[in-house]
């Protein structure tokens, strides 16, 4: 097999969005170690960076997208008001 487990292709948690430009993933927060879907753009760049908020405590997360020539993204998230 060799489906990267960054990419869930069985789930499909926001069954009324459109599945072409966004992936999901899910991720494990920094703060509340929940695991929360969220959902990336591969087609935004090779290397991503943003904040975006834990759906579940509302801490800001730093949010690095990375996509590989071959579509294959990476999605890591740390946490982005650790100063
Ligand atoms: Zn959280």
């Amino acid at each position: 097999m060799c489906i990267p487990d960054s990419v869930p292709r069985a789930i499909r948690p926001y069954a009324d969005m459109p599945d072409h430009t966004t992936s999901h993933t899910r991720v494990s927060c920094p703060y509340c170690g929940e695991i929360v879907s969220i959902t990336f753009d591969p087609a935004g760049g090779a290397r991503q960076e943003y904040v975006e908020d834990c759906q579940v405590c509302c801490r800001p997360w730093q949010m690095v997208v990375s996509v590989a020539p071959d579509g294959t993204a990476e999605v890591t998230v740390t946490a982005a008001d650790d100063l």
